[in-house]
């Protein structure tokens, strides 16, 4: 990509950059073929053909039973807030991205923090519980990284206290578990179709749930609150997927299996290089589960290891390897809630948080630049 060239030497491909994520993306000429039938209708949003397709489409691909489409996962999430009337305390987890803690807080709701579990990242269900109080509401955990949260645990505690859980499933699409989408469990789930997630349509997010009244209601609140020609039940904005968004989406959910059995292989080679390294700690595979291979993150425990996770974060810097220190820090501790939570009720989350390191993780990253990676980590061993 570099505009000038330079001399070719033997180690010319070492110093080509490695980015931490690329988006997935269909031939052009498939997408043109995709969107060329808006040119005739001229429907470019609002429940277009293209929509509907799509949407038909992930009921299938995710196992669920309906799935109302959104500009983007954010917006779906606070849209769930208000279809289900959530109030008070919501209890949740700090180790997540901005988006999950903002919706909470931007739709007037109190998050309560619990902690997680050390090997997953997941909430741990031991914490939720003792969080719980006359104000809570609902439980919005995250399935961190595509690790599936402990879904059992989670409805059981919520079944006893008369909860309603939303799941954060943005990294978890197409996820299953003895064969059941991720999308099925609790009342409903948010996924990110945004251009960096294992599916996307450039922009864009669902919500599933089992429900058809939350899914009516999510449709309004997504068009302004509008729900037929002389009816406003709600104060809704405009969340609304768009045509050529749901085209991308189309043209990518034809090769979402090639994309996760490419990521599979990156996967399995990171864990071949990575696995017998003294410091460094992977996220075990789930039993009964199929993953998605959204992410790879390493816990990078300094004390064994030598070096700690911003050592080795500016190491592979130094050798062009953009890693992403996700996440980091806890939404807790954003500025923005300087003085509002306390980080340390949840210390295992806090240091997770010092430790955790994302690496390049995409379909298209080849073997070579995984051992290269691999190859920068093991030289920082002790
Ligand atoms: C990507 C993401 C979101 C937000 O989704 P957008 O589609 O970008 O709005 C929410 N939660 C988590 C955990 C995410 O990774």
């Amino acid at each position: 990509m570099s505009l000038t060239p330079s001399a070719p030497t033997e180690h010319a491909h070492t110093t080509q950059p490695i980015a931490v994520t690329h988006s997935s993306m269909p031939s052009l000429d498939e997408f043109v073929a995709e969107i060329a039938p808006l040119w005739d209708s001229r429907w470019l949003t609002n429940r277009g053909a293209k929509h509907r397709e799509l949407e038909a489409a992930l009921n299938d691909y995710l196992d669920v039973e309906r799935t109302v489409l959104f500009a983007n996962g954010h917006l779906a999430l606070e849209a769930l807030i208000d279809a289900f009337e959530l109030t008070g305390e919501v209890i949740t987890t700090p180790f997540t991205f901005a988006s999950t803690t903002h919706a909470l807080v931007r739709r007037g709701l109190t998050p309560v923090f619990a902690d997680i579990d050390p090997d997953d990242y997941t909430l741990d269900p031991a914490s939720i519980e003792s969080m719980i109080t006359e104000s809570t509401s609902a439980i919005m955990p995250v399935h961190v990284y595509g690790s599936l949260c402990d879904v059992d645990a989670i409805q059981r505690i919520a079944d006893e206290h008369g909860l309603k859980v939303i799941y954060d499933a943005a990294h978890a699409f197409g996820v299953t578990r003895d064969g059941v989408g991720v999308g099925s469990f609790g009342d409903a789930s948010m996924f990110s179709f945004h251009a960096t997630k294992v599916f996307h349509t450039i922009e864009g997010g669902g919500a599933t749930m089992k429900d058809p009244e939350i899914a009516t209601r999510l449709r309004a609140l997504q068009n302004f609150g509008i729900a037929g020609p002389d009816s406003v039940p709600h104060v809704g904005g405009n969340a609304k997927m768009n045509e050529f968004a749901a085209a991308m989406g189309l043209c990518n959910l034809r090769h979402i299996d090639e994309e996760i059995a490419a990521r599979a292989r990156v996967t399995e080679r990171y864990r071949e290089r990575l696995g017998g390294l003294d410091g460094i700690h992977l996220v075990a595979p789930q039993q009964n589960t199929v993953p998605n291979h959204a992410y790879f993150p390493v816990r990078v425990d300094d004390e064994v290891f030598g070096v700690n996770r911003d050592g080795v974060f500016d190491l592979l810097a130094d050798h062009h390897v953009h890693a992403r220190k996700y996440f980091a820090p806890l939404t807790s501790d954003f500025e923005c809630y300087d003085g509002v939570f306390d980080s340390s009720l949840t210390p295992i989350a806090r240091r997770v948080s010092t430790q955790i390191l994302a690496l390049p993780m995409y379909s298209t990253l080849s073997g070579e630049d995984v051992d290269r990676i691999c190859d920068v980590i093991s030289s920082a061993a002790a």
